[in-house]
């Protein structure tokens, strides 16, 4: 081989030459004096002490093998994005024709082939980017990584530019053959049975571009699958930005004029190839050219098991000062919203790197649909390495902003529309509040809350509008919610008596929620509304009415009512003088008491509650007729059929009468009514 060589050829600016004195010797060198400073022969031998590099790579490249098909099917990207790149630049002027980059499987011979119509190779760049510099990569790995055991080492496997050398994870034998697009290049193939020998001959390829072939190993035949390398395909490939085929589809089409004897059209069988990805994403275009219908397709595309159409969505753009594209949707969450995370896609220039994001973006966001994509995020990295990783950092703390921003534009925007999505989107929202402190900040002024008569205000608005009704003696504002306005019916109408106003805190982070925004609040507490008396609910300076009772009589009410003992509940008695139309008796659950309840019920709270029954305060009011008559009945039989039908209807009213004893209830009552 001779020729004339220019620096540029050698060192093209986009790559940077890693072999020692190349500098000098690339400037208007010939061939002959490159190769015989850098040692290359027709036939050599790879520049590794390690006798045989292949087992460590089959063993540690990657815990998951199938990651070859993505890798080799990026190389042939790699190489058509630069070939493309070259023409608009105009280094060039190759006819680019189709650029599709086509998989093809022969299951028959075993073989596996990648081909493109890229920049393609000269031997000199085989050398140089196929032997040299990939296996310095490659020595340093099997360096960091011979002589230890798979444990310590799996999930560790860091960068190390081995994407074409994970095709010997699965092939016994890689052969490449290509033709660069430079002019008067001639075709070379380079082939490696897995041992340190590797061959370059002359090649017969008469397209541009490289074809790289796999000889499937014996315990890789999994790969000789159309189904399982399809499959491969759709999952890492999916958006990549040229075509790409894999075989062919069949579908039927009727025959033009021609029908069978009862007027039915023929049919015929068409073949055409299968393009398995989708060159431009939506992600990639500019929003200005999508309308929501376009991102709504979009989210099917990515989800095409999901029926709901998204709420709506964030395209994020950013060039400056990292590169990020993206397109995040707002999903209608369900109840159950751990179900639904794991499904934001991670891509690496349009190559799918992971779709478990848990760790890399905070946690609230997890609950999020959608594509985020920057040539920043690195690929062939393990999980605990994209974790730390800064940029991916820098990634997740823009994206938490953006998320924020939509929100307030939608509410500022729109704020009739805002508060029709809320309940959609508030246990996302709430859940950021709880969870990322920054987003908490921004989120107070759109956090919306929602009274139970379906009014919604900002936080800000709520304290200002009860501020007078429900500040208590100490000057505490106490904002009252109800979790179940079916159960707790009665409260609700109690306190809405009184002139207060009663939340809906219906959704299972509410009770974390309610915790945090008092520690965030000043001088606020929540208050369920059966957590006390009406009258009790929020403390004020109000006048003590006089007990019907006298001393002794309540001495003993208190008495006969603590002796009731109802099954797997703990009641403590309170004698209260309320005014007589009041229930005679209400079944309360102190705020404190209920609330760690709760919280070790939804995970996260202490658990001391545990086993302990649940525990009500009985309140017992001493100016109802009913009360003063219990106390004037001297017959015990009488007087004890009336504290437990009492009883029995604090308990109804608090849902907790059930089984054989609410049976027994009504037997009593129809018997009473007879
Ligand atoms: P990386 O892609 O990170 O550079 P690889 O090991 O995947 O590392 O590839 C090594 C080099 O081999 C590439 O940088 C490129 O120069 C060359 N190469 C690999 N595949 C092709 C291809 N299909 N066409 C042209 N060059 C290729
Ligand atoms: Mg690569």
């Amino acid at each position: 081989m001779a020729g004339k060589l220019t620096y540029e050829y050698y060192c093209r600016p986009d790559l940077v030459c890693f072999l020692s004195n190349c500098h000098s010797l690339c400037t208007g060198t010939d061939i002959d004096m490159w190769q015989k400073n850098h040692r290359i022969m027709q036939k050599g031998s790879i520049n590794v002490q390690t006798e045989n590099i292949f087992p460590i790579i089959k063993k540690f490249l990657y815990s998951e093998h199938e990651i070859f098909l993505r890798e080799l099917v990026s190389n042939a990207i790699d190489a058509s994005t630069k070939l493309k790149k070259l023409v608009s630049l105009g280094k060039t002027d190759v006819e680019l024709g189709d650029m599709t980059v086509e998989v093809k499987l022969d299951t028959t011979k075993k073989q596996l082939k990648i081909i493109d119509r890229g920049v393609g190779m000269t031997e000199e760049e085989i050398v140089r980017y196929i032997t040299d510099i990939a296996f310095s990569g490659a020595e340093e790995f099997v360096k960091k990584y011979s002589g230890k055991d798979e444990a310590e080492v799996s999930g560790i496997i860091g960068h190390f530019g081995l994407g074409f050398y994970s095709s010997f994870m699965v092939s016994k034998k890689v052969e490449i053959n290509t033709l660069s697009f430079e002019k008067d290049a001639k075709p070379v193939k380079w082939s490696c049975d897995g041992s340190p020998e590797y061959s370059i001959t002359a090649s017969k390829k008469k397209t541009r571009g490289t074809e790289i072939t796999l000889h499937l190993d014996d315990d890789a035949l999994e790969f000789n699958e159309e189904q399982r390398i399809l499959g491969l395909l759709n999952k890492y490939c999916r958006f990549l930005p040229f075509p790409i085929r894999f075989g062919d589809e069949e579908r039927t089409e009727p025959i033009e004029g021609k029908t069978d004897k009862d007027g039915n059209p023929e049919y015929k069988t068409v073949k055409s190839p299968r393009i398995v990805n989708n060159p431009e994403p939506a992600w990639k275009k500019s929003p200005a050219d999508l309308k929501d219908e376009d991102y709504n397709n979009f989210y099917r595309e990515l989800y095409p098991m999901t029926f709901d159409d998204p709420l709506f969505h964030i395209h994020i753009n950013v060039d400056y000062p990292f590169n990020l594209t993206g397109i995040l949707y707002f999903p209608k969450l369900k109840k159950n919203f751990e179900v639904q995370k794991d499904k934001i896609q991670l891509y690496s220039n349009q190559v799918f790197v992971t779709d478990n994001v848990e760790n890399i973006v905070p946690d609230f966001l997890t609950l999020l649909h959608g594509v985020i994509d920057s040539p920043d995020i690195p690929l062939n990295v393990s999980r605990s390495y994209l974790q730390s990783d800064s940029n991916v950092k820098k990634i997740s703390n823009h994206i938490s902003k953006k998320v924020a921003d939509k929100l307030e534009e939608l509410y500022k925007n729109d704020r009739e529309d805002y508060e029709k999505k809320w309940d959609d989107i508030r246990v996302f929202i709430r859940y950021g509040m709880l969870s990322n402190e920054t987003f908490y900040e921004r989120a107070e002024k759109f956090a919306l809350l929602k009274d139970i008569d379906g009014k919604y205000y900002t936080i800000e608005e709520y304290r200002a509008q009860i501020k007078d009704a429900q500040t208590d003696k100490n000057k505490k504002e106490v904002i009252l919610y109800a979790s179940n306005p079916e159960e707790q019916y009665v409260y609700i109408d109690a306190a809405k008596a009184k002139g207060y106003n009663v939340l809906l805190m219906d959704s299972v982070i509410d009770t974390h929620f309610i915790d945090h925004m008092e520690r965030k609040l000043e001088n606020v507490s929540f208050k369920r509304v059966d957590a006390d008396i009406a009258e009790k609910l929020i403390e004020k300076e109000e006048e003590k009415l006089e007990s019907k009772l006298n001393e002794d009589d309540r001495k003993k009410v208190e008495e006969w009512f603590a002796g009731a003992k109802p099954e797997n509940i703990q009641l403590h008695v309170q004698m209260e003088a309320l005014a007589d139309d009041k229930e005679p008796l209400q079944l309360i659950q102190p705020e404190f008491m209920r609330r760690m309840k709760d919280m070790s019920a939804v995970g996260g709270g202490m658990d001391y509650m545990h086993g302990m029954g649940d525990m009500y305060t009985l309140v017992v009011n001493e100016n109802h007729s009913l009360i003063s008559d219990l106390a004037d009945t001297i017959d015990e039989e009488k007087r004890g059929k009336m504290i437990n039908h009492l009883l029995d209807l604090a308990l109804l009213s608090q849902g907790l009468l059930k089984g054989q004893k609410l049976s027994e209830f009504i037997r009593r009552s129809v018997d009473i009514i007879k």
